[in-house]
């Protein structure tokens, strides 16, 4: 190093625009061990900084194309300066949309058209504390498509978290073993206590009734895609959610993530007592955004573009509501047919709860162009590709990296598709 370690490291500071705070979460040291590394050379307490540090900083903080530093979507939605993704607060507009066009250059690979190796040799540890079955399995078809291999662990029963071990201790030893995380577990927060104790990536597969940040990118996602066919835009259109808005993660990330657009009618109709929580209203009631309400479903439907239904989240309830959710909270085609457009999209997380009297999304809408549920289920794999080519930095390698595929297979992935292939 030509200039002192000092200059060296203020200048990183000043090139990046970032606090020392954030400069430690980056290089993975407490700020104590920075402190050290930014004194003067002769000064008490001063320590020398590994050249392996140095070589990080170089090779990956800083674009070695003359002063230029790149613009990284992974470092605009970091969070305290590390790369995990706990919430959808970590995004904005612009960033939204660069995430969108990284999740496009994975298409190829989701339609199996073209495989990529670009996370060769990299391990996930896909641990999920609490049921599931899209979630996990489409995070770790998304790393193995990538060229990734994933170990994984489900519930608590073959965990170690049965023997009292803590989230803490959980996290840190996973993360000796692997090079990101994907964690679900009951409690809300839970996922970000996890990230505290790593510096590898965590990505929060759905904490409680708190968030589930890919679930809500991959809806938006998909009325994204669907607008675009049907030659719509998101500002200004009109949405509806319907179900247990109080329990359901899905939509408190989701309606986070709309409140980034502009000039939406967004209504909501839930049980008594399972309403949407204040504080995420109040964080979406922005950029004109109108928040209303219901009293009835059929006045809910009433011309919206997108209909979102979520089931009742049962397990999260102290004393089982059973009545709750009569026929008056059922989306079926009857309601569809009378109250919505010929070009509204009906959309739900799934699972959707299908035993009798259940009145969760009804099957008879199963063969009806605007039911867009498996579509939706389909767009998480080229999401969370994504996810994972941003928080591990090789989403620019992708378009370089894709090579055909040598097998083939049927030309409708279910037996109700062909009239949606031409979508
Ligand atoms: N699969 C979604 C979630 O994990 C929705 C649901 O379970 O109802 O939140």
């Amino acid at each position: 190093m030509i200039i002192s370690q000092q200059e060296f490291l203020f200048s990183v500071i000043k090139k990046l625009n970032i606090t020392k705070n954030i400069l430690a979460a980056k290089l993975g040291v407490n700020l104590c061990t920075l402190d050290s590394w930014l004194l003067q050379e002769d000064s008490i307490g001063f320590l020398r900084m590994p050249g392996a540090i140095e070589a990080f900083i170089s090779k990956h903080l800083l674009c070695n194309t003359g002063n230029v530093i790149k613009y990284s979507l992974r470092d605009s939605i970091a969070i305290n300066g590390k790369n995990h993704l706990l919430s959808v607060d970590q995004f904005n507009r612009d960033s939204l949309e660069d995430f969108f066009r990284v999740t496009d250059s994975m298409k190829p690979i989701s339609r199996r058209q073209k495989v990529s190796r670009i996370l060769e040799g990299a391990v996930l540890g896909n641990l999920f504390f609490e049921a599931s079955t899209r979630t996990r399995v489409s995070f770790g078809a998304a790393f193995c498509r990538l060229g990734g291999s994933v170990c994984d662990t489900t519930g608590f029963t073959f965990s170690s978290m049965a023997k009292g071990e803590s989230i803490y201790d959980t996290s840190r030893v996973m993360g000796g073993y692997v090079d990101i995380m994907v964690v679900r577990h009951p409690e809300q927060g839970s996922v970000a206590e996890f990230s505290s104790a790593t510096n590898i990536p965590v990505v929060n597969g759905g904490d409680g009734p708190g968030e589930h940040p890919s679930q809500a990118l991959l809806d938006l996602y998909t009325i994204r895609t669907e607008f675009s066919r049907l030659g719509k835009s998101i500002d200004g259109s009109c949405v509806v959610m319907v179900g247990d808005l109080k329990y359901g993660r899905t939509v408190h990330s989701l309606l986070k993530l709309l409140s980034l657009y502009k000039g939406l009618k967004i209504s909501l109709f839930s049980p008594p007592g399972l309403e949407m929580p204040d504080n995420i209203v109040n964080y979406a009631s922005v950029n004109g955004n109108h928040i209303d309400i219901k009293s009835s479903l059929e006045e809910g439907l009433d011309g919206v573009d997108v209909v979102y239904a979520t089931r009742v989240q049962k397990e999260r309830f102290e004393n089982p509501m059973d009545e709750c959710f009569d026929k008056r909270f059922q989306i079926d085609l009857s309601k569809i047919n009378s109250k919505c457009k010929k070009d509204t999209i009906v959309m739900h997380p799934l699972p959707r709860d299908s035993r009798p009297g259940a009145n969760d999304l009804s099957t008879d809408l199963n063969n009806d162009i605007r039911l867009a549920i498996f579509r939706q289920a389909d767009n998480g794999i080229p999401v969370r590709m994504a996810i994972f080519a941003i928080l591990l930095g090789v989403d620019h390698l992708i378009d370089n990296s894709l090579k055909d595929v040598q097998w083939s297979l049927p030309a409708y992935i279910g037996p109700d598709d062909s009239p949606f292939y031409c979508l």
